[in-house]
């Protein structure tokens, strides 16, 4: 086992980042940041208090009005400037993310480029925030719609992408002209310290980025103020939808809500086989089976196969689909050999060996099981789980139906395209879905007729470009999409001004 040198070499005191000052907080609610994969703790991070996030919040308001009166050029030379930074930090701020997360550095080092590219995207605010207008609506009378920013915005993270998630947002809030106070998820805060500790060295003035950690109470708090004008909030369907969607619609605030998945990946008989079986390992093992693209449920299709050619071709793809598994090599994600690193932490994996016990007494029959574990390395087992495969599994199952969110592979089968698409729409979530083929017929078919926000094609994990929408329909999604275009509108009020010239 070679490990990179670690970043972190002794234990971080998280502070809070408000009005531009890094002070710590009074709160006596201290919890241990972990390295999930050596069990060392690297940092304590504060619970913060009511008080605290108001204090955030009404920094936040009070450096509004200097921030929207920044020139829309003035406000993106930051951005230039940040994003110049995140470079040269590239790979300290992607060791940071393995080993407060876990995720392997290669993982790692593609969410610190995704987080760049949005900054990137931002920085065309000059061109992406202009109005309308429209001359001669009447006689001497012209027309504006003018985008105006519209003051402060609570960013909520969830932990699986530490350092990428609060920037889908935080950047086009920015670049727009509102201020923002950031919570990271507590389990892993370190990576959005390491940003605003960017953002600070970029020049951004003091209030306009603030950070405050914690849980609940940050919430609650961000979510009844009245000085708060939109929520983004990424994580769990039943938070997304029942705390942050519920009481941004009671107090009438703007809500993007994007949340949990259970993705279906199928697989047709013309599909290739060694492409296939290769994007279902990244797709279903990759960052440990904690992301929300990640695919759950492999479904085999039989479709113009009769009963004994469809055992064949089921047969086929499971063994390759198991022995590929099997070989995926586990460990610390700062060896860069490593494929699949531990869960973000032992209760996580405690939660989901409950979840492999259930799928054995909900009659799936478990192939590969995870819980044997092997890694490579002298390290604690406690947040390791290998690669678990079930197979038999059906659409009403526990492991087929809900979202575990880790490396367990459900694989069931399906008669045909219709069957499988039709156990998708019994799915309640609707948040990504892949097919391999190489069929132009049933393609199209399943991208017109599926009903889900994120759809690949020969590709395992569709994760849209930050200038395209991050889509996702039915209990995976909440409020308003993001996305270059959406977030403009979400980020800004029209105002429409009549002019009468003379
Ligand atoms: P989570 O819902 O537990 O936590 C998300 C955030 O909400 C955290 O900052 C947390 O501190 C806070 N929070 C948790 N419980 C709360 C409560 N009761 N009241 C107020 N705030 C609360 O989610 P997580 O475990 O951090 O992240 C994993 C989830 O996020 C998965 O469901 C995954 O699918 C989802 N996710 C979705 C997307 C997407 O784009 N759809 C992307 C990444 C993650």
């Amino acid at each position: 086992m070679v490990v990179l040198e670690e970043p972190i070499k002794k234990v971080l005191t998280i502070k809070n980042y408000i009005g531009g000052e890094w002070v710590e907080s009074k709160s006596d609610r201290i919890l241990d940041v972990i390295n999930p994969a050596n069990q060392k703790v690297l940092a304590k991070v504060p619970v913060s208090t009511r008080k605290e996030i108001d204090e955030a919040v009404q920094v936040a308001k009070e450096t509004f009005p200097m921030w929207r009166n920044t020139t829309p050029v003035a406000r993106v030379r930051y951005l230039f400037r940040l994003k110049e930074l995140m470079e040269e930090q590239f790979e300290e701020v992607s060791r940071v993310q393995t080993m407060e997360h876990g995720k392997t550095i290669d993982e790692s080092r593609g969410e610190t480029r995704r987080g760049i590219e949005m900054v990137e995207v931002a920085t065309g605010i000059p061109s992406l925030m202009q109005g309308a207008l429209l001359e001669d609506i009447a006689m001497g009378i012209d027309e504006f719609a003018y985008r105006q920013p519209l003051g402060v915005f609570g960013i909520i993270g969830p932990f699986n992408f530490p350092f990428m998630v609060p920037l889908w947002f935080i950047p086009f809030a920015l670049a727009c002209g509102n201020t923002v106070v950031v919570k990271p998820s507590s389990e892993d805060p370190i990576s959005q310290i390491k940003i605003a500790e960017l953002a600070e060295e970029a020049g951004i003035p003091p209030g306009v980025w603030n950070v405050v950690n914690g849980g609940r109470d940050v919430v609650s708090g961000m979510l009844e103020h009245p000085d708060i004008e939109g929520i983004c909030f990424v994580g769990s369907t039943p938070v997304g939808r029942d705390v942050i969607y519920k009481r941004c619609g009671e107090t009438g605030k703007r809500c993007a809500a994007q949340c949990g998945a259970k993705n279906f990946v199928l697989v047709m008989p013309d599909a290739n086989l060694d492409r296939t079986i290769r994007s279902c390992m990244t797709s279903f093992y990759g960052n440990t089976g904690q992301r929300c693209l990640s695919g759950a449920n492999l479904v085999i299709v039989g479709e113009g196969l009769n009963e004994h050619e469809f055992n064949a071709f089921y047969d086929k793809i499971v063994n390759a689909f198991v022995k590929a598994a099997s070989q995926i090599r586990v460990g610390y994600g700062l060896d860069e050999n490593i494929q699949m690193g531990p869960l973000r932490d032992t209760e996580k994996k405690k939660r989901l060996v409950g979840i492999i016990q259930k799928g054995i007494d909900e009659g799936a029959k478990l192939l590969l099981d995870g819980r044997n574990i092997k890694v490579i390395g002298d390290l604690p087992h406690d947040a390791f789980l290998n690669p678990s495969v079930f197979t038999e599994v059906t659409p009403d199952m526990y492991i087929g139906s809900q979202e575990l969110f880790g490396p367990i592979a459900s694989i069931m089968r399906a008669k045909n395209l219709n069957e499988a698409i039709d156990m998708i729409h019994g799915n309640p979530f609707g948040n990504a879905t892949s097919i391999f083929t190489q069929s132009g017929k049933w393609t199209r078919q399943f991208v017109h007729d599926v009903k889900v926000g994120n759809v690949g094609i020969n590709i395992g994990i569709v994760a849209p470009m930050a200038f395209f929408p991050f889509a996702g329909m039915k209990e995976s999604f909440y409020g308003v999409l993001h996305g270059q275009k959406e977030s403009i509108d979400f980020f800004t009020d029209r105002k429409v001004v009549i002019q009468r010239w003379f």
